[in-house]
């Protein structure tokens, strides 16, 4: 928590930060809830808009706070994955993708880091139909400093760190493009940018995101993704108690390839980061998310395949096999789907968990975790109601 929350935007603040500021104003301690949860429960960030409050709080100097951004475009795939090109205050362009649930090996449930078949809303809301289930996969930043050389993000560079009103506001903002037989039950951190190294907003997002009073989102339902940076991985294990799910995306198997393909295994080896995994406080029965990306030629040979089962051998993981999107920017791309299905073979049948995830919205681009700049394929609405 910061020590000076005054200096929060108002959407990235706790109800214990608003306790203060509303005991300041001189108004009623449930005042404090009261605004977080317009603010997280109504995504209502205008003040004007809160009903309920006092005049006195809805004019109050802490709750104005410029707003986060707005839907500039949502690209609506065949399969109903969602691709939101949001425009941030200083127009920086950040994406986010729901991604309703289809079940199955590779589906968006795949993605989450806990299977929840048994859905006790599933059982209370009968009466519209069935819910279906959204996973929404968000950004932590514009760019990433990473270098990946797969990943449109890497080669773009950094261009800055997301504040945790703007991570949490993509999901504020996402809200309103729900249908009304939808519902958010993950969220994957997979979208732009590196979320551990820009710890401490992806931290609070976190808490804000699993708040009772707000979102209320259950832990094992999120997911960080992560390139290893080493330290991080260790604090998040810490703050959250390994509550929170974790993917590693590991896409080689030696130092030498894994350096070439991702330049932050020269600061964090494998060696070192397969330490890392063996520490993190995971509950029981819960495992840890390997994502590899198949690239033709890189990291997809039979030899590559068995070093992964002995590399994880002792480790819980499942394996997530993503056949590379091409970019751009590389002329690296897939292998063959008969190579894919080799390697899986290769991998599930040394007794590992290990699916081939399908690439969702894909004249959208909107594959998780390949959230490039692309320009836009189909404009179906434009200009929503800033946040
Ligand atoms: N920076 C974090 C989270 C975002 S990327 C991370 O790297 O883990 C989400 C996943 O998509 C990562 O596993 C990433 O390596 C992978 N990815 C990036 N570019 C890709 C591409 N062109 N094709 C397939 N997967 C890609
Ligand atoms: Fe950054 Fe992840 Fe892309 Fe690597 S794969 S450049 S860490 S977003």
């Amino acid at each position: 928590m910061a020590n000076e929350p005054a200096t929060l935007h108002p959407v990235a603040r706790l109800p214990e930060e608003w306790n203060r500021i509303v005991a300041e104003a001189g108004e009623r301690p449930f005042r404090a809830k009261e605004i977080f949860r317009w603010i997280h429960q109504k995504a209502i960030t205008n003040p004007a808009e809160m009903s309920s409050l006092p005049t006195k709080l809805k004019t109050h100097e802490s709750l104005q706070g410029a707003p986060i951004g707005e839907v500039e475009r949502v690209h609506r795939s065949a399969d109903d994955t969602r691709k939101l090109l949001i425009r941030m205050k200083d127009n920086a362009p950040v994406e986010t993708v729901l991604l309703p649930r289809v079940s199955g090996p590779g589906s968006a449930a795949d993605l989450e880091s806990e299977d929840d078949d048994e859905d006790d809303e599933l059982a209370r809301e009968p009466a519209n139909g069935p819910i279906t289930r959204v996973t929404q996969c968000i950004s932590t930043q514009v760019g990433c400093a990473m270098g990946c050389v797969f990943c449109a993000s890497g080669v773009a560079g950094l261009t800055r760190n997301l504040g945790p009103e703007e991570i949490i506001g993509q999901i504020l903002l996402a809200k309103r493009e729900f249908e009304p037989n939808e519902r958010l039950r993950g969220v994957v951190y997979m979208g732009m940018g590196e979320p551990l190294h820009n710890y401490p907003a992806t931290k609070r997002s976190l808490e804000l995101l699993t708040h009772p009073d707000g979102i209320n989102l259950s832990k094992r339902r999120i997911t960080v993704s992560t390139s290893g940076l080493i330290p991080e991985i260790q604090k998040l294990g810490e703050d959250f108690g390994g509550q929170i799910g974790l993917a590693i995306s590991l896409h080689a198997v030696t130092d030498e390839r894994r350096s070439a393909l991702m330049p932050i295994n020269k600061r964090y080896p494998l060696a070192e980061l397969m330490k890392a995994l063996a520490r993190y406080p995971l509950p029981p029965r819960r495992r840890i998310t390997i994502e590899y990306t198949l690239i033709a030629g890189e990291n997809d040979t039979h030899e590559d395949a068995r070093r992964l089962v002995k590399l994880l051998r002792g480790l819980k993981t499942k394996v997530n096999l993503i056949p590379m999107n091409g970019i751009e920017a590389s002329s690296l791309g897939p292998p063959s789907f008969e190579r894919v299905l080799q390697f899986q073979e290769i991998v599930a049948g040394a007794g590992m968990s290990c699916f081939v995830r399908r690439t969702r919205g894909d004249e959208v681009a909107a594959a998780c975790g390949q959230l490039a700049l692309l320009g836009a394929t189909r404009k179906i609405r434009a200009h929503r109601k800033p946040l």
